[in-house]
């Protein structure tokens, strides 16, 4: 699978004058799918003249158009496969547009993957100023956060053992308490209120909830409860398209709708 030959724009600004977080217009994207394996240069060349593409170009974003004003904490929801997460790869930058144009108006820190860069043959303690550097924190500056990491992934007892002898959700626990020490004008999540069990999730929702207000932020879920709890505005995607966009009840009723 590789992506369509990129003719859309990201551009990142710094405005301080603006009140407008992210703009983005006409935002398509499509990947490129195989439909038809060439063996060799042979076959290459023989498909080729055949007139035989060999692949098909699927289209998972449409036409988006969002304004996400600075401040905003915004709600993405949609069905498995709707497009969110490729919208919010666009937003970070990991993927570049088909088509449109984006705007990113200050720093963006992308909680997509948690606990990428982790090694699990190092220790807890070792991940941290691992995974630390790789946000951009210097060793000073993670010394002092350090007891904080330690103190919200509830790892006190297990920071000199192997990552690799941790359960998965201690990994997350760990990843999620370094990722959110990052800080950023704008911050996109991806389903992360979801890890961890109920009582970690609790602590995530009152660190979200100690954002509110101060802090642009995207968030996609597929919980209603925290769209109508922390999001100003909700928009739902469906095929790749705003299928629904505005107050989080009105979104929320409408992505409920979806399986009725
Ligand atoms: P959602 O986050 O709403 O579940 P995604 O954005 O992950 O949806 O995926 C939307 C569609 O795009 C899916 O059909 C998925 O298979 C496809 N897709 C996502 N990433 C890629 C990729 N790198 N290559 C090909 N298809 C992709």
């Amino acid at each position: 699978m590789s992506e369509k030959r990129t003719i859309g724009k990201r551009i990142e600004i710094c405005d301080n004058k603006s009140n407008s977080a992210i703009i983005a217009r006409g935002l398509s994207k499509s990947f490129r799918l195989p439909t038809e394996r060439a063996w060799g240069l042979k076959q290459t060349l023989f498909n080729r003249l055949r007139g035989i593409k060999g692949y098909r170009d699927q289209k998972v974003l449409d036409g988006i158009d969002l304004e996400i004003k600075k401040g905003e904490f915004v709600g993405i929801v949609g069905r498995n496969g709707s497009g969110k997460s490729t919208l919010l790869k666009l937003l970070a930058g990991i993927y570049y547009p088909s088509a449109g144009e984006i705007t990113i108006n200050g720093s963006l820190v992308p909680f997509i993957e948690l606990g990428v860069g982790f090694n699990m043959e190092l220790s807890g303690r070792e991940n941290v100023y691992l995974n630390g550097a790789i946000l951009g924190f210097s060793n000073s500056e993670i010394d002092a956060m350090y007891d904080d990491i330690v103190k919200f992934a509830e790892l006190g007892d297990f920071m000199d053992q192997k990552l690799k002898n941790y359960s998965s959700g201690m990994q997350v626990r760990l990843a999620f308490s370094i990722a959110i020490r990052a800080k950023g004008d704008i911050l996109i999540l991806d389903e992360v209120l979801a890890v961890g069990d109920a009582e970690f999730q609790n602590k995530c929702n009152d660190y979200f909830e100690s954002l509110h207000g101060n802090q642009t932020m995207i968030l996609v879920t597929h919980s209603m409860d925290n769209v109508k709890k922390f999001c100003d505005r909700a928009i739902m995607i469906e095929n790749g398209k705003i299928a629904c966009e505005g107050k989080p009840e009105k979104v929320a009723k409408a992505y409920e709708k979806l399986w009725s």
